[in-house]
Parts: C-alpha cells; structure tokens; sequence
C-alpha cells in the first residue's frame, strides 16, 4: 500500500504503526533520501539542494534508488510506502515497476489534515539525531527536553520542518499531488483518511480501509 498526505500529516506515524501490525517493511523515499545525503553520495549531494527548498528532488535523481529497495526480499509480501509516488507521473512509473516485480497496489490511503494544523505540528516536531524517533514539543514532548526518550541522542529540527520551508512543501503537495490523488481514485485505489484525532484513531481508520481493499 501506498500512504498518502501532506508534510506532517502523520504519515511516518502511521506506516510505523502499520508494518507492526502487518509485519510488512516500512519504505520511506524521504528516509532513503537522507541516508543518501548523510552518505554524501552524489546522488545525496544533487538532492539536498532541493529538499533544503522543499522541492521535489527530480525523479532521475529517485527512481532507481526506490526501485532497488521495492526489489529487496523483505518487499516480496507488501510493503508501505510513505512518501511516493508525490506526482502523477511517479504513481504510472510506480504501477510499471511493481508490474516489473509481479505485483500490484492494493490501496493508497491519503489522510487529510487542515494546512493550519500540519504547520503547528511540524514546527514543533523534533527528531532523534542518532536512532531518527520523532518527537513534539507539545503533542509528544520527550521525558528530558532536547534528548531522545530511547536512546538518549541530541533531539534535532530537520531542515526542511523550519516555518517557511513548511509552507513551501505545502504548496508543492497541493500543486504536484492533488492530481495525483484524483488519478487514484479513478484508478479504484484511493481511500481518503480523516487524518485528526489521536494517532491510534486515524490508525483504526487506515486497518478498516485496508481491510475493505482486500
Ligand atoms: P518527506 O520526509 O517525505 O517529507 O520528504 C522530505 C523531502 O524529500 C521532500 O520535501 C522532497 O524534497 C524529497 N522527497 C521525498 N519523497 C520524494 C518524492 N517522491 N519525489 C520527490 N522528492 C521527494
């Protein structure tokens, strides 16, 4: 499956949640593009210039890198994806390659946040520098503030959580993905997930709509 939303909307949340409970791998195209540019790879170097934007990395820059993960074993029964496809064009070059490794998209669960509450999320949202756990100054402060509640590591802002490279990344989703989204329903794919309330509720929510794609 496939797990859609804006910046913030709690996706990374809820594949977590999701790969526990179906003991499926959680594949993040925005975690695979920073292991490439904290490996420094060339790869990495062309793509942190445009995630310090907010822009979409070009898909040359992508493609082959979630290619070659959706090919690893552990893919071979389901996978989440979180955080592509983002575009149109990415879900069709998607549909190909999963053709290419004999299987298909049972769903793209897209969850719905107000642009107001994914900026108040985000901007205080402080992540692990060490083991990548996420925290939030208000909604899930850590015990001791600025240090990871599992393992002790420096709490960190991402780059790209700063106010305005937010806004920036909000109006790149509504731009690139809207489209994507009613490409996806036409396909008979999209479910569309109140994305409120508290993350075991929007997690009840996504477990009924994968149950009704089977
Ligand atoms: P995320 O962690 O999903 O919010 O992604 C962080 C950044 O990585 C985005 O703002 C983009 O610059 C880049 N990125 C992640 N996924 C994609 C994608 N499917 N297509 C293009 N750029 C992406």
């Amino acid at each position: 499956m496939v797990l859609l939303g804006p910046p913030g909307a709690g996706k990374g949340t809820q594949a977590k949640k999701l790969t526990r409970r179906f003991g499926v791998p959680h594949v993040s195209s925005g975690d695979i593009l920073r292991s490439a540019v904290a490996a420094g790879t060339p790869l990495g170097q062309e793509a942190k210039s445009y995630m310090d934007r907010g822009e979409l990395v070009p898909d040359r820059a992508l493609l082959e890198l979630i290619e070659e993960r959706l090919g690893k074993a552990d893919c071979l029964h389901g996978f989440v994806l979180d955080g592509f496809p983002r575009t149109r064009a990415q879900a069709e070059t998607l549909f190909g390659m999963l053709e290419g490794l004999g299987t298909e998209l049972d769903l793209a669960a897209a969850l719905l946040v107000s642009r107001r509450e994914i900026i108040d999320r985000i901007s205080g949202r402080r992540v692990c520098g060490s083991c990548g756990a996420s925290f939030h100054v208000t909604f899930a402060p850590p015990a001791r503030e600025g240090s990871c509640d599992l393992c002790g590591g420096a709490l960190v802002q991402r780059d790209d959580d700063r106010e305005a490279t937010v806004a920036a990344r909000l109006d790149v989703y509504d731009r690139e993905t809207e489209p994507l989204l009613r490409y996806l329903d036409e396909c008979g794919l999209l479910a569309r997930i109140d994305g409120t309330g508290s993350a075991e509720a929007v997690f009840e929510r996504i477990v009924g709509s994968v149950a009704e794609s089977r």
